[in-house]
């Protein structure tokens, strides 16, 4: 790394002290350039110290439990294999007449809080366990009772094992946005996501995506894969596996659990094992020329480094890095009304607040202890992250992942060992990649020179920081 970057006339960055050349040369960081370039909006990324924590919008993405039961049954659920059963006393499959009850609720919240787009993300369990006319009764009526009031969005998420031509079409017939969750090749994926006899859910799974992708109109709708890191396989396998099969992009996504309830590769693999595999497809997807799948959770962190909000597709929570929307509610098969659906992940029957469309309203939310918590907590930061240099990119973590029974969740995430050490080496490729390119006028000067300037802070409350420190020293080398 060279000591000192100094800007020269033409706004190229040059090192200045420096007793190495930097050879990184990154395709991905001139493409978000031209991106940056390009974009009319320059919107800088919101500072944690500066979040405004009074007042709530109003909730705009409402995740439906179509379906309470899965025919897969993966071993890292938070549904179904973490502390959780509350859904053995739900119904299976979510009736019509709920579907029509949650949908005036939601209108009438809209029409409350003048929001103008509302998504609905179709979830479950499987959410293709229903009849495909649900889909048509609830996107038909949907659309009715929110016009002149809000435009409405909808997306799915399942694990495309039912996905046939039939179910292709209803999706365009309805245009309805889906992601479909596989971690990797077979003998990655079925590692976790085998169905209830232990067997393979992979074969199904590619045949779904391969049809989707040959599909004339689908493509445009699939939003890419959900993809839990496992990191006792083999990073560059799983990222090569998706360039292979042509899917548009990849979210990486942590395994859910809690400070009371870690993933338990911290016990067998080691510090941190999570960034550790990430970093390896990161370095493979930042310096490779070969075309891929787009990689949101990495371009986030880059624009973040940059101070620019790039426009990412942001359905839900991706990659579990970066600021976190308090604007999500869940229906359950019930018709319950619940805070985001991982915090079940923090203890049996967390997210039940004994609330129901078939008898509140969604403004009776704003009563609730843990509704008010989870509003609260997605916008402030754990007292332990306070004085972290890469708070503003990494947010903490998400609310599961802060969870402990002692301080609730004024922690920093449970994976805040991995978080640092992941940002860090990002942080690291992209200063040296920068010495090639022409900044292009959307940059602000403030963050490009800390980027290149600062050292990290090795900081990280939740892990003892002589382990972190040895873990970063490569990374920030
Ligand atoms: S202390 Fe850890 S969890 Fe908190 S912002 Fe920093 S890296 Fe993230």
């Amino acid at each position: 790394m060279p000591n000192r970057i100094e800007r020269t006339d033409n706004n190229r960055m040059l090192p200045v002290d420096s007793n190495t050349s930097s050879t990184v040369h990154s395709q991905v960081l001139k493409d978000i350039m031209a991106e940056v370039r390009a974009s009319d909006s320059n919107a800088l990324t919101e500072r944690w110290a500066d979040r405004d924590l009074e007042g709530h919008a109003g909730f705009a993405l409402f995740v439906v439990k179509v379906a309470s039961r899965c025919n897969l049954n993966c071993k890292y659920c938070y549904m179904y294999n973490l502390s959780d059963k509350s859904f053995r006393s739900q119904p299976k499959l979510m009736t019509d007449g709920t579907a029509r009850l949650l949908i005036h609720r939601v209108r009438d919240h809209a029409y409350e809080h003048g929001i103008p787009d509302v998504s609905f993300l179709f979830h479950g369990g499987e959410p293709l366990l229903a009849h495909p006319s649900f889909y048509r009764h609830f996107v038909g009526l949907a659309n009715a009772e929110l016009q002149s009031i809000a435009t409405a969005n909808f997306y799915i998420q399942t694990n495309a094992t039912q996905i046939d031509r039939d179910w292709i079409r209803l999706f365009c017939d309805l245009g309805i946005r889906f992601g479909i969750s596989l971690d990797g090749p077979a003998d990655v994926n079925d590692i976790n996501r085998v169905d209830h006899q232990g067997q393979s859910s992979y074969g199904r799974v590619r045949q779904a995506i391969d049809l989707v992708l040959s599909d004339r109109n689908a493509p445009s709708l699939f939003t890419g894969v959900y993809t839990v890191v496992n990191p006792r396989t083999d990073p560059l396998e799983v990222y090569d596996h998706f360039r292979q099969i042509g899917v548009p992009a990849v979210d990486f996504l942590l395994p859910d659990g809690s400070h009371d309830l870690p993933p338990d590769a911290y016990t067998s693999v080691g510090l941190t094992p999570y960034s550790d595999w990430l970093k390896a497809v990161f370095d493979e997807w930042f310096t490779s020329h070969r075309s891929g799948p787009d990689l949101r959770m990495f371009r986030r962190v880059i624009g973040d480094l940059l101070g620019i909000r790039l426009p990412v597709y942001n359905m839900h929570m991706m990659g579990h890095i970066g600021p976190h929307n308090p604007n999500i509610l869940v229906f359950e098969t019930d018709g319950g009304i619940e805070p985001l659906d991982v915090l079940k992940a923090c203890g049996s029957e967390f997210t039940k607040l004994g609330l129901n469309v078939h008898r509140n309203d969604i403004e009776s939310a704003y009563n609730s202890r843990l509704i008010d918590e989870y509003i609260t907590e997605s916008r402030r930061l754990p007292t332990g992250c306070q004085q972290c240099e890469v708070r503003d990119i990494c947010g903490g973590g998400t609310l599961p992942h802060r969870f402990g029974n002692n301080r609730r969740f004024d922690n920093p995430s449970v994976h805040c060992a991995d978080l640092l050490d992941l940002i860090a080496h990002i942080r690291s490729r992209v200063s040296e990649a920068l010495l090639h390119e022409q900044l292009p006028p959307g940059i602000a000067d403030e963050p490009v020179g800390r980027l290149i300037n600062d050292q990290i802070t090795l900081h990280s409350p939740a892990r003892p920081l002589r382990e972190t420190k040895r873990h970063l020293s490569e990374a920030v080398s």
